[in-house]
């Protein structure tokens, strides 16, 4: 599957929910996130996010995220309609170092 990484943290674009074929994105606290169980592989997501934090979990870099996203997205809502990203979402979506951020 395809998980949601770090600079997604406070960030939430939203750009990515809209494009699944599935529906298997939900929103977390202060992220979004996918399930795991429900991505279907089809990839068409990951270059819709402008900060690139789409990640196939075959990856690195995906690491603790492919379970964080599975114990999010069992604990939050399905997410279907595009709201609001912060006002200043282009700022937080260059910060680095966001993990402290993360709330479950
Ligand atoms: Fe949805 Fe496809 Fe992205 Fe998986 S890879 S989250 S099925 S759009």
């Amino acid at each position: 599957s395809y998980v949601v990484t770090t600079a997604c943290i406070d960030c939430k674009y939203e750009n990515c929910f809209e494009v699944c074929p599935v529906d298997c994105f939900y929103e977390a606290a202060n992220m979004i996130v996918i399930n795991t169980e429900e991505c279907i592989d089809c990839g068409v997501c990951e270059p819709e996010c402008p900060v690139d934090v789409i990640k196939p979990d075959m990856i690195d870099v995906a690491g603790m995220w492919i379970a964080l996203n599975q114990k999010f997205a069992e604990q939050w809502l399905d997410i279907c309609q595009k709201g609001d990203p912060p006002a200043d979402v282009d700022e937080l979506g260059q910060k680095t170092d966001k993990l402290a951020l993360l709330a479950e």
